[in-house]
């Protein structure tokens, strides 16, 4: 029997690799549900595709026009996020590929978490937001994560058959995305185009930019933290370009154990799928003779003050994550649509964090209003910058 698969954003960057993925394996896969936001035209082709039970449109819309281009095939079709989270619970499928992009992803991924299904995690917002409740919800309903972020599979598969305790250290590789060169000066002036050209990976528009300004690899620490049950201190970040060793382990004996590959998605996508198997792929092959000169080098907190923001955020714990995410998403959009310049987003991060109160220990409650506050102080800052532009 092909284990059933359950896609949140099918029409992402991750979410059309995973398609990809999954129509190689004909035999062991089986997508049960799709969900998309607003691409209908994506969503339609996906679904005439891969004929699963049910899909759902989270943007109500959309919903007469899906169900119609949908007519005759017999697939459900539902419409809201409510709908979405009730679709992923009772799902047929034991795998969820939780893939929808920020904040929107946290609920219906809890979702799947309290169905006890086994998640492959791509939508590292959950776990920046609300990584102690996730932690407490997975432990309660016997759920598993599996990352899918590629560092993140990387520690995860580094990790395997060790003793947790024998961790010293874990360092996640940065790419340090197309500005590494730039100066401070420069980067005030690079245009979201720019940032969009990523060199390495390919991922969707939020991820890329967040890339740029290393907001990124701020939200994978942070990520990290709770995957592994790390302390910030143990969390190390080293800028790799050519993003061939995607992370790695340090052990108290002095080993280190790192995770290769060239940087293609559908690797790490596959592996969280296939766990605690691997599957033969023809995915293309690493070949170190391509690759004789693999460098590293410290991160630039000067140039790139994201970071430095999110070990603080960390550090303080509490609701600071999410209001870190919940700023930097307004911050990426105001960058994506014109408003600000590129080092004017840390200064939207930093202002909300310092202005939004402070909650040590959140609920899910608790944390929605936090996002909902910091969202409006990140709001009226962009407003006030664009005044002085
Ligand atoms: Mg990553």
């Amino acid at each position: 029997m092909p284990q059933k698969i359950a896609l949140l954003g099918s029409t992402g960057s991750i979410g059309t690799q995973a398609l990809d993925v999954i129509s190689r394996y004909p035999d062991e896969f089986k997508v049960d549900l799709l969900t998309g936001c607003n691409n209908i035209e994506l969503l339609t082709i996906q679904a005439r595709k891969f004929l699963p039970d049910s899909v759902v449109i989270c943007n109500k819309d959309h919903y007469r026009q899906l169900q119609e281009n949908l007519r005759g095939t017999g697939i459900k079709v539902l419409a809201g996020e409510k709908e979405l989270e009730q679709a992923v619970a009772s799902s047929d499928a034991g795998v969820v590929l939780a893939a929808i992009v920020g904040y929107s992803g946290l609920r219906p991924t809890i979702a799947a978490i309290n169905a006890g299904k086994k998640i492959a995690l791509a939508n590292k917002e959950t776990l920046v937001v609300a990584g102690e409740l996730i932690t407490a919800f997975t432990a309660i309903s016997g759920s598993t994560i599996i990352p899918v972020d590629s560092e993140h599979s990387a520690i995860f598969q580094c990790l395997s058959g060790e003793d947790r305790k024998s961790v010293e250290k874990i360092t996640l590789t940065a790419s340090g995305g197309p500005f590494l060169k730039l100066s401070a000066e420069e980067l005030k002036h690079v245009k979201p185009g720019d940032a969009l050209k990523h060199p390495n990976w390919n991922m969707g528009d939020k991820v890329t930019v967040d890339s740029a300004s290393m907001m990124n690899k701020g939200l994978e620490v942070i990520e990290a933290k709770w995957l592994f049950g790390l302390d910030p201190e143990q969390i190390k970040v080293i800028v790799h370009p050519q993003s061939i060793i995607h992370s790695f382990v340090h052990f108290k004996d002095g080993s280190v154990k790192a995770q290769l590959g060239i940087p293609d998605m559908r690797v790490p996508i596959l592996y969280a799928l296939s766990h605690p198997s691997r599957f033969v792929s023809d995915l293309p092959r690493l070949e170190f003779k391509d690759h004789d000169n693999l460098t590293f080098e410290e991160p630039d907190d000067n140039r790139f003050r994201n970071l430095p923001l999110a070990f603080m955020a960390l550090k303080k714990g509490g609701n600071m994550p999410c209001i870190l995410n919940a700023a930097n998403e307004m911050a990426v959009n105001a960058f994506l649509t014109g408003k600000i310049g590129f080092m004017q987003m840390p200064d939207i991060v930093e202002h909300t964090l310092e202005n939004s109160r402070f909650k040590s220990s959140p609920d899910l409650e608790s944390l929605e209003e936090s996002d909902r506050e910091a969202r409006i102080i990140a709001q009226n800052y962009i407003d006030k910058l664009q005044h002085l532009i």
